[in-house]
């Protein structure tokens, strides 16, 4: 008999996980606020509701066998609850308490011996005296939202007054992700780590390219780092997480989420098997794989156009969509806004050096407008 797996949220993560679903007979239900959300056109097994509402969650939940997430902002409660009732809820309440307050994430760090930038944690602003130092938010934060670099004193008033994360600012190399696989198992297979280059004013990924061009050795301590600590939370399901690598060569962990991941994309066309099908596999008990890159790849993000609102489309001018191993994925997101995530698009080709650049043209040539 198939198992029901139910998951909150019915975003694009959500409904990029339909796939395996399909290909492994994973019965899949969804939970979504938004009636029109990503999963909508292609799922009957839609429940209207509010993923962070108590009630709401404990309904769905006990509606299915097993219980996962595509946003680590649920009610955690309910989950708690779940498990009680002998759910499988994976990744697990106590994981998602942990990622959702990025204090008790740091502290976390510190107690597990996991090399991350040193903080501190403050209640309010007024507590703020030492500059340049990186502020972010305890809660609430989002792709980069909640986060900011207050470089002087005269940078004082803009910052949150919130219990807040003061941490070092790094003097950063690069940024690399690796995602990370654990089922209950106790197996554990790590993807081939990814750089991500940011876009300096939106402070949100431009470009992921897989494999990070980094050496053997850095390549390694990442996986090692990524699997110690898929061990040390117990994860059940797969996890992103996102590393620093600092100009003196050290590694440190700036942060990790429970789930699919934007910088895991690249892996539906550029690796043996794609984080959505690895997370499902995770999540329901199946065995992992191991991971090996298919071909070199660059996955970009295709955000809601500056200056354009409304009904969302898409717009090229030269058709980039025409060239070979080049792979559009649609959100099904009604409406497009500036900066929203409305779509990738990942690059195949021999090396990353020729995905890049093809990359850049469509970046030139492909938006999204209304
Ligand atoms: P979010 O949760 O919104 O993704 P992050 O904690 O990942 O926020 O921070 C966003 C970006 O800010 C990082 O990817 C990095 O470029 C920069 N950043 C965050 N913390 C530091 C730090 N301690 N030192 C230097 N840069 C940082």
């Amino acid at each position: 008999m198939e198992k029901k797996l139910g998951i909150l949220g019915g975003g694009q993560l959500g409904r990029m996980m339909i796939t395996p679903c399909i290909d492994l007979g994973v019965e899949v239900y969804f939970l979504d606020p938004n009636p029109e959300c990503s999963v909508s056109e292609f799922t009957a097994h839609l429940t209207v509701g509010d993923f962070n509402d108590y009630e709401t969650v404990l309904n769905f939940g006990r509606t299915v066998d097993v219980i996962t997430v595509e946003i680590e902002h649920v009610n955690v409660e309910a989950l708690e609850k779940l498990e009680k009732e002998g759910k499988a809820v994976n990744p697990s309440s106590q994981v998602l308490r942990t990622i959702q307050d990025k204090g008790l994430q740091k502290e976390f760090y510190q107690n597990q011996n996991i090399p991350s930038p040193d903080f501190r944690l403050i209640k309010h602003k007024a507590s703020i005296t030492d500059f340049p130092i990186v502020q972010k938010m305890r809660k609430g934060g989002y792709d980069g939202q909640g986060v900011q670099i207050l470089k002087s004193a005269t940078d004082f008033d803009k910052a949150f007054d919130a219990p807040s994360v003061l941490e070092d600012l790094v003097d950063l190399r690069m940024e690399i992700g690796v995602m990370v696989a654990r089922n209950a198992q106790g197996e554990v297979q790590a993807f081939p780590p990814v750089s991500m280059d940011f876009d300096p004013e939106l402070n949100l990924v431009k470009y992921v390219v897989c494999p990070a061009q980094i050496s053997e050795e850095l390549n390694k301590k990442c996986i090692q780092m990524a699997n110690s600590i898929a061990h040390k939370f117990e994860l059940v399901g797969i996890m992103a997480v996102e590393l620093f690598v600092t100009k003196s060569g050290e590694v440190l962990v700036n942060e990790c989420a429970p789930r699919v991941h934007n910088s895991g994309h690249l892996t539906i066309e550029g690796t043996s098997i794609s984080q959505f099908e690895m997370h499902i596999r995770s999540v329901m008990g199946f065995p992992l794989p191991p991971v090996s890159v298919t071909k070199p790849s660059v996955m970009l993000n295709l955000l809601g156009e500056m200056g354009y609102e409304g009904e969302a489309e898409l717009w090229s001018e030269t058709d980039v969509l025409a060239l070979p191993e080049v792979y559009l994925h649609w959100y099904g997101k009604k409406t497009t806004r500036p900066g929203r995530k409305m779509a990738h698009v990942t690059v195949l080709r021999n090396t990353v050096e020729e995905a890049k650049s093809i990359a850049d043209e469509i970046d030139i040539d492909l938006k999204v407008i209304a």
